[in-house]
């Protein structure tokens, strides 16, 4: 499990995220839910190392990893963006982390040949970024955090860029990812729909404070507190 106690992160005079505590279940589907400017993308950045907390302490399977480095902490973050390299064939752009850890070159083949098939990408291992649809170029950055074999996924509202039709596509994909995989997922959205449908545990956030943990069930059924309430019955 991954767990947050009494964590806060101070920018300047501006705290982003204000003393809270979180418990991430191993295997859950944990979506980190709220406004913009809330403090999502940075509790995720502390968890995956990428940003150290100003206070409080962070441990990944009962290790304290305060100061362990983003790479040593068996988690792999995608990005909003998920910047794929322009100039690299969709095999080099997952090969590419592999290389620079010095992984061989037929272990690098089976890794990239399983995990191309777990994402569909079979087919499409030597075109270049600029010839894929977003969604492809989505599962691509999957691919590229997924040959690292990570005990944790961090999804930083990584269907953003896609239209309607393909986020509810990549959704079901992403949930069927998760169950095969049985690994742990935290999700960003700020979207309430995405957030209640993919989510086996929701944590709302609001101002940098944790307003309500439950699953989207418990959400829905017993909001607690005018935020909650809010958030539930906002229109999509
Ligand atoms: P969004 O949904 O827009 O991505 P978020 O919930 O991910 O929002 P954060 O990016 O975590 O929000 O930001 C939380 C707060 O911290 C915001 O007020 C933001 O302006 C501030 N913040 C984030 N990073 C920095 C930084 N490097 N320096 C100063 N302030 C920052
Ligand atoms: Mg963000």
């Amino acid at each position: 499990s991954i767990e947050l106690r009494n964590v806060s992160k101070q920018f300047k005079d501006m705290y982003a995220i204000k003393h809270i505590d979180l418990t991430i279940e191993d295997g859950s589907f944990t979506v980190l839910v709220g406004p913009s400017g809330c403090g999502k993308s940075t509790t995720l950045r502390m968890i995956a190392g990428l940003e150290r907390q100003s206070e409080g302490d962070i441990y990944i399977n009962d290790r304290l990893v305060n100061d362990v480095s983003a790479a040593d902490r068996g988690v792999a973050m995608v990005f909003q963006n998920y910047a794929l390299y322009p100039t690299m064939t969709v095999r080099q752009n997952i090969e590419f982390g592999l290389i620079n850890n010095k992984v061989e070159k037929a272990k690098r083949n089976a890794l990239i040949e399983e995990i191309s098939e777990i994402v569909s990408l079979d087919g499409y291992m030597d075109r270049m970024p600029s010839e894929l649809s977003g969604g492809q170029r989505q599962r691509v950055a999957l691919a590229r955090a997924m040959v690292k074999k990570p005990d944790v996924f961090i999804l930083d509202e990584p269907l953003s860029n896609l239209d309607a039709k393909l986020r509810v596509k990549m959704r079901l994909e992403l949930i069927k990812l998760h169950q095969k995989l049985q690994t742990t997922f935290i999700y960003v959205t700020h979207d309430q729909i995405e957030a209640m449908s993919m989510g086996t545990k929701i944590v709302l956030m609001n101002e940098g404070k944790i307003m309500q943990e439950s699953t989207p069930a418990e959400m829905y059924d017993f909001p607690e507190n005018l935020f909650s309430a809010q958030f539930i019955g906002s229109p999509p």
